[in-house]
């Protein structure tokens, strides 16, 4: 199973890298899927791909109306 369709679907940052890499544990047990997530227009790390970059997200027409900025 691959996580990274609902990341896409879950955020609207359409400048989110994504890179999965499968991680092996100790005699290839534990596989895991690591998603590393980074923002091709702003040059930074995304912690939280599900959520996307922080600063496209301000950049959003309509959200400084929401938070009260001008
Ligand atoms: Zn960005």
């Amino acid at each position: 199973m691959c996580p990274v369709p609902g990341i896409l679907l879950a955020n609207s940052s359409p400048n989110l890298i994504l890179e999965a890499a499968i991680k092996k544990g100790f005699l290839g047990m534990n596989r895991r899927i690591e998603i590393k997530a980074s923002c091709s227009r702003h040059l930074i790390d995304v912690p939280e791909p599900h959520i996307g970059c922080s600063k496209c997200a301000r950049e959003k027409p309509g959200l400084r109306e929401l938070f009260g900025e001008d």
